[in-house]
């Protein structure tokens, strides 16, 4: 059984399924995953009638902690304050830091068809006093947390440390106070320079009340009382939080030994790792999610994320590399097979559940949407690049009929993925320029063993032109093949005849993409190449000189 359906089996009653980010700054594309994952579940519930709330929460009154992401005046008076009180450093477009990068990702998830049934964010939930019961507890259960940390993570609070952060009443700071001697309505707080080494407090002392919003829960104990105060059942996390001893393990036995609460089911799932190469995202490319999102269409992007079990890794290096057309080409596999037809390879099990799952609208009709007529992306990678042609019409008349509103989006969606990959993603061979007025000079290179092979092609390709990529590589093999010339020979002679070199894309798909016409009259002109130069005095046209050659 596919895994989100495997879990909604498993489960009793209404169930709440939750996440919550820190808007810390830019989003790393991996960072979509468990959104991803989040919607899944929560749709697997949804069809077997189980009643559920998705809920996203947004941690901004966590401190600010990136330097890097400040401008450099703004560092010494903004890290350690809450993410909700920092200004926008992108620009003035929103209330804060942690609005803009949360609204930056929500919108992402959005555009993925993830809809939660509510935000919340914590710089709003404090201030209602909704929090209150559980500071309260923390503070009445302070030994019992010390305890917790020390048994679960090994980690050792002094004697007398309280589980509460005071947002400084002088600098506004959240990151850089310590609190101590909790009387049951006030604890004693100091503002220390040298508390944490990313921001400096400034010293103030005293007594506040921490509630409604003067004070807040570290994360440990802010991750529970979320899960009491939302009555969460289920909350996928993170690998990196899911090690033993490690966050999730205390705000499991938090949530059990402080809040007196069983802790929603877990979830773990692994990272999304992307090729060691070109990752940084100041080069604008690979990892960040805004850069993917503009190439990868949402079901798609969808798909390179739910066909895993959470518990693999995700391995996706889009630079340089065909990661991007294979994800649509997985999904198109599914798409055929979805609509009944045969598919090449080992479908994955569970596959229609899994395109399913993929669309971007939960109550799609499955079998409209599988029927849709999809061209290949790397057929459009071709035909985007040969000047001339008038790619829907291409497309509609290798369907055999006009193109419905829903397909021609569908194309649209694909060619701005094609440029987009284009321009900043794909390997070199899959950038062609195709000489139309004439030979490559390079062609001059062509073995006599391929000459012939060519003009034997072109009388094949003549008598029966292919009706599509698969078909004309199909062909070359064939012709190859009788030809007794290895196929890397005949390919190399087809590379060198259109584009002048010795690689190139997928040259079934290549010839596909241009008029038959056209590519007879191109292989004569290659087979018959020296006889065509010897022959400049004598006067032989490239047709004849085919016809010599064969
Ligand atoms: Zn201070």
């Amino acid at each position: 059984m596919y895994w989100a359906d495997e879990l909604a089996s498993a489960v009793d009653g209404p169930q709440v399924v939750n996440d919550s980010k820190t808007p810390s700054g830019t989003v790393h594309v991996g960072s979509l995953r468990g959104p991803v994952v989040l919607d899944v579940i929560t749709r697997a519930l949804r069809d077997r009638g189980v009643p559920t709330t998705l809920l996203y929460g947004v941690d901004d009154m966590d401190p600010m902690d990136a330097q890097a992401l400040l401008t450099p005046d703004a560092v010494e008076r903004e890290m350690g304050r809450p993410l909700s009180q920092v200004p926008d450093q992108v620009g003035d477009c929103h209330a804060s830091y942690a609005r803009h990068h949360a609204q930056t990702f929500i919108d992402i998830f959005d555009g993925l068809g993830i809809r939660p049934d509510r935000y919340y964010w914590m710089s709003d939930i404090y201030p209602t006093g909704q929090m209150d019961p559980f500071i309260r507890t923390a503070l009445d259960r302070a030994e019992v947390v010390r305890d917790l940390y020390r048994r679960v993570s090994k980690v050792e609070r002094p004697a007398g440390w309280l589980p509460i952060s005071a947002v400084c009443p002088t600098c506004g700071k959240v990151g850089t106070t310590l609190a101590r001697d909790w009387d049951g309505a006030t604890v004693a707080f100091e503002c220390l320079p040298e508390y944490v080494t990313w921001a400096s407090g400034c010293g103030t002392t005293g007594r506040i009340a921490p509630f409604g919003g003067a004070a807040k829960l570290p994360w440990n104990l802010e991750w529970a009382a979320q899960w009491s105060l939302f009555g969460v059942t289920i909350e996928p996390c993170g690998k990196d939080l899911a090690t033993a001893g490690g966050s999730r393990d205390r705000s499991d036995a938090i949530a059990r030994e402080v809040f007196d609460r069983e802790p929603p089911r877990n979830l773990a799932y692994e990272f999304l790792n992307i090729g060691g190469r070109k990752m940084s995202t100041s080069k604008g490319r690979g990892p960040a999610a805004p850069e993917i999102v503009e190439v990868v269409p949402p079901e798609q992007l969808r798909l390179l994320f739910l066909r895993p079990r959470p518990n693999q890794a995700i391995e996706f290096d889009p630079d340089g590399t065909d990661a991007i057309p294979r994800v649509f080409d997985e999904f198109d596999r599914l798409a055929a097979a979805a609509a009944g037809q045969e598919v090449k390879g080992e479908l994955p099990a569970d596959a229609d559940r899994i395109f399913r799952y993929a669309l971007l609208d939960p109550a799609a009709d499955l079998a409209a949407e599988a029927a849709r007529y999809r061209p290949a992306f790397a057929h459009l990678a071709l035909l985007a690049q040969i000047p001339g042609v008038d790619v829907a019409a291409r497309v509609a008349a290798e369907k055999g009929s006009a193109l419905s509103v829903e397909e021609r989006r569908i194309l649209v969606e694909r060619l701005a993925a094609v440029g987009g990959w284009l321009d900043s993603y794909a390997p070199e061979r899959a950038r062609i320029e195709i000489r139309r007025d004439a030979l490559p000079p390079e062609a001059a290179a062509l073995g006599e063993d391929q000459r012939v092979w060519l003009g034997a092609f072109a009388r094949a390709a003549e008598t029966a032109p292919p009706p599509s990529g698969d078909a004309w590589q199909a062909l070359i093999f064939e012709v190859a093949t009788a030809a007794a010339l290895p196929a890397g020979r005949a390919f190399g002679a087809l590379y060198m005849a259109f584009l002048g070199r010795t690689n190139g894309p997928r040259a079934g798909w290549l010839l596909a993409s241009l008029e038959p016409g056209f590519v007879v009259e191109r292989l004569r002109a290659a087979a018959g190449w020296r006889d065509h130069a010897d022959g400049a005095s004598g006067g032989t046209g490239a047709h004849d000189t085919a016809e010599a050659a064969g």
